[in-house]
């Protein structure tokens, strides 16, 4: 494996929980809001109700800042509908930058 990720590092990725010395999460799991407007028949919270919150942008801003001191740079975008924020577009190229 020359090219792409290296073994171990794919290793960190696919199975963190196995690898308990890590010495920082391999990924963070983030929601721009809990807000759904669809109805996905393998939805496991049927019940959200619509509309909800969104991640205000002092709460975003913390995020990047604190993405960038612990040196994590894998973000997995939940929700929720994350494009019903209304500034989802500009939160994942800020995430991306
Ligand atoms: S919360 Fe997720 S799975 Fe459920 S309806 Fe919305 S998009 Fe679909």
């Amino acid at each position: 494996m020359k090219k792409g990720i290296p073994l171990k590092k794919l290793i960190q990725l696919k199975y963190p929980f196995k690898l308990p010395d890590l010495p920082k999460p391999p990924i963070l799991s983030v929601n721009f809001t809990d807000a759904c407007d669809l109805q996905c028949v393998y939805c496991n919270n049927p019940l959200f109700p619509y509309p909800r919150t969104m991640m205000s942008d002092e709460v975003f801003n913390c995020l990047l800042k604190n993405l960038k001191k612990a040196k994590i740079n894998r973000v997995r975008i939940g929700g929720g509908e994350l494009t019903l924020h209304p500034k989802c577009a500009l939160m994942l190229k800020q995430l991306s930058g």
